[in-house]
């Protein structure tokens, strides 16, 4: 059983986070309490969307509410919802620990953060750390919270310092309640206890809060006829109005999609895509749509300008939330948006939508189908028309993730295809489009020559584009992983064909057949003594300067493949690869002479197997015996 009060640490990680969110937030405090408010909203949607399916569990608790109390003498603000509140394992799961990979991952980006380096509000922001922000400006929180269904409730404190207690407690009425006692306000700063101070911080932030933000304000009043002192001729004596306390409102709650886009300020719309993505930077673009027709929709969606840290998990969140005529319906939409726009934040808002649709009927809903369609319309629109500088902000945030769609969806490859930079062995580092490509393609020139690896200067480099370099064709430098999926379903573009500069032939020279035959022997000695490690010695039509380089047949997998699915942990099959020889370059003249001399010669043994490592470390790869190699090569320079 669990006992009723408990101590924790909290984790070391979490600590470290504390010092870092107050000390760099220390110059806008006052956002706090929009992240106290986010996720009052976002608990209530929650329970809303419960009761749904769940009926009862709201009682007679069904006025949505958020509440924000304020205490001058104490020095304390409140804020308080009646959301879906927590149990005590969420509290833990929540607000304690790191087991939310967000706060983890966090961290390891500021330890990857040379010193110098400023811990700016954009980088925590990414993170979505939104409750600790608190301690900006509370030397204590205390949170007290009951989860809609759950008799019991559960009390939380903490001063911030490393430690923080649960206990269980009782509360009337589900949701939550946290309790800041603030800090002694220093000179100039803003005092958090006082009403204009909380009515402009919850204009500026959290104005389009579908729920209500209410605090108890001191208002004049006229005093009812009947209450007032009148003298003989029945005038009133004294006062005629009096001060009394009452709750306000203290936001439009305008959902800001259902209004006109010339009456939204850029700020506005900034402000409501950090309520919805947790994300504290600006977006980088946005769509405001209103469709009307058979397809009827509001929509409004942001593209972030950087990417969540967490993209790539597979249990990533979709970032689009269903509406219906401002109802909340769902988040994490992944109906309305392909796995390729999953960065994509915002709201939809679909009139004619059922409100207890659930998951499964979405799926195969016609409206949805179409709203989704005409959407990815207009982001490839959007991405199409950005300015080209904005672009590139984008595609290197979120170009991994846009590719996926190029072997995901057939139908709108093409469009991805044009949307789609790399960078090449002419680009002098910057992005280049298929499209430029192609228009600067040699004459004579037939294919798309691209090359996949790890690291861009080894591509660059690399012996296999010799021979191309040397007619002058441009090679695309492909070093993300995706790619490897790319060049498998995008087999050409306009008419051109994709070509791997590593596998298959090149179609480019012929190989000179003298040499070819002279050599014909000295390979066959060549591939059985690399038996292991190549399955054919090969005269190379790729290289022009180096003597060897390893290759591989048009079918096979590319090293680089090899390796990602390998750094996978998946089982890869051994494939072996081809050694390409340079029959141009001297040193093999001199492997032949050795050859004819005596087979058996270990100095033979040796020069074959330096060929190998050559051919490997040509590719940025590691050599399997270092140790035998610079020996190997030190004799040689010893000219022994
Ligand atoms: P974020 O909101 O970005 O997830 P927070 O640190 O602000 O990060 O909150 C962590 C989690 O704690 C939330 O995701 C939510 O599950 C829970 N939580 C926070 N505030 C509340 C609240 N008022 N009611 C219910 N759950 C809450």
């Amino acid at each position: 059983m669990t006992p009723k009060a408990e101590t924790h640490e909290f984790k070391t990680e979490v600590k470290q986070l504390l010092n870092l969110i107050i000390n760099s937030l220390y110059s806008n405090k006052e956002i706090f309490l929009r992240e106290l408010i986010s996720n009052a909203s976002d608990a209530i949607d929650k329970v809303r969307f419960k009761s749904q399916t769940e009926e009862g569990i709201l009682g007679d608790d069904t006025e949505f509410k958020i509440r924000i109390e304020r205490d001058a003498i104490r020095n304390t603000l409140t804020v308080e919802d009646n959301g879906i509140g927590m149990t005590r394992e969420e509290v833990m799961e929540n607000i304690g620990t790191i087991a939310r990979s967000g706060t983890a991952a966090f961290l390891e980006a500021v330890q990857q953060l040379d010193k110098e380096s400023v811990l700016t509000p954009e980088l925590i922001g990414q993170f979505g750390i939104g409750f600790y922000s608190a301690f900006i400006v509370a030397d204590k929180i205390t949170l007290v919270t009951r989860a809609a269904g759950s008799e019991q409730a559960v009390l939380w404190e903490s001063h911030g310092d490393g430690e923080f207690t649960i206990s269980d407690a009782e509360k009337k009425g589900r949701g939550t309640r946290i309790t800041l006692e603030l800090k002694k306000k220093e000179e100039g700063e803003p005092d958090f206890t006082d009403e204009w101070t909380l009515r402009g911080i919850v204009k500026r932030h959290s104005d389009f809060v579908a729920y209500p933000i209410v605090m108890e304000v001191e208002k004049e009043e006229p005093i009812p006829e009947q209450e007032q002192l009148k003298d003989k001729d029945g005038k009133p004596i004294g006062k005629t109005t009096r001060t009394v306390v009452k709750d306000e409102t203290l936001n439009s709650m305008k959902a800001i999609w259902s209004r006109n886009k010339n009456e939204v300020e850029d700020q506005e719309y900034e402000e409501f895509y950090r309520h919805i993505s947790h994300d504290w930077n600006a977006p980088l673009e946005k769509i405001h749509v209103k469709m009307e027709g058979t397809t009827e929709y509001t929509a409004l969606l942001y593209i972030p300008s950087q990417a969540p840290f967490d993209v790539f998990n597979p249990e990533f969140q979709h970032g689009v939330q269903l509406y219906s005529r401002r109802v909340f319906i769902m988040d994490d939409c992944k109906e309305l948006m392909p796995e390729y726009f999953r960065f994509v934040k915002g709201v939809v808002d679909a009139p004619d939508l059922n409100l207890n649709v659930s998951r499964e009927i979405l799926q195969q809903d016609r409206l949805v189908r179409n709203i989704r369609r005409n959407l990815v319309k207009k982001l490839f629109e959007l991405l199409q028309k950005m300015d080209a500088e904005k672009y590139e902000t984008f595609w290197e945030q979120f170009g991994s993730v846009l590719k996926v769609g190029i072997y995901t969806d057939h139908e709108n490859q093409k469009k991805i295809a044009d949307l789609v930079r790399y960078k090449t062995t002419k680009s002098d580092g910057k992005w280049k489009s298929l499209k430029a490509y192609v228009d600067d393609m040699q004459p004579g020139q037939e294919n798309i020559y691209y090359i996949t690896g790890e690291n861009l200067t080894a591509l660059a480099n690399s012996p296999l584009l010799e021979q191309l370099k040397s007619k002058d064709y441009e090679v695309l430098l492909m070093t993300d992983p995706i790619d490897e999926w790319v060049t498998q379903a995008l087999t050409e573009y306009e008419k051109k064909p994709l070509k791997s500069a590593e596998k298959g032939d090149l179609d480019l020279d012929e190989v000179d057949e003298d040499k070819k035959d002279l050599y014909e022997t000295l390979f066959k000695h060549i591939r059985a003594t690399l038996e292991e490690k190549v399955k054919e010695v090969r005269p190379s039509r790729r290289l022009t300067e180096s003597v060897a380089c390893l290759s591989g047949d048009a079918q096979d997998i590319s090293g680089y493949m090899e390796k990602i699915l390998k750094a996978s942990g998946q089982e890869v099959p051994k494939t072996k690869r081809v050694l390409e020889l340079n029959t141009s370059h001297p040193v093999m003249e001199k492997i032949q002479e050795l050859f004819e001399k005596d087979k058996k010669d270990p100095t033979l043994d040796a020069y074959v197997h330096l060929l190998f490592d050559l051919a490997v470390i040509g590719e940025g790869g590691k050599v399997e015996d270092p140790a035998a190699f610079s020996k190997q090569v030190g004799n040689l320079m010893a000219g022994k």
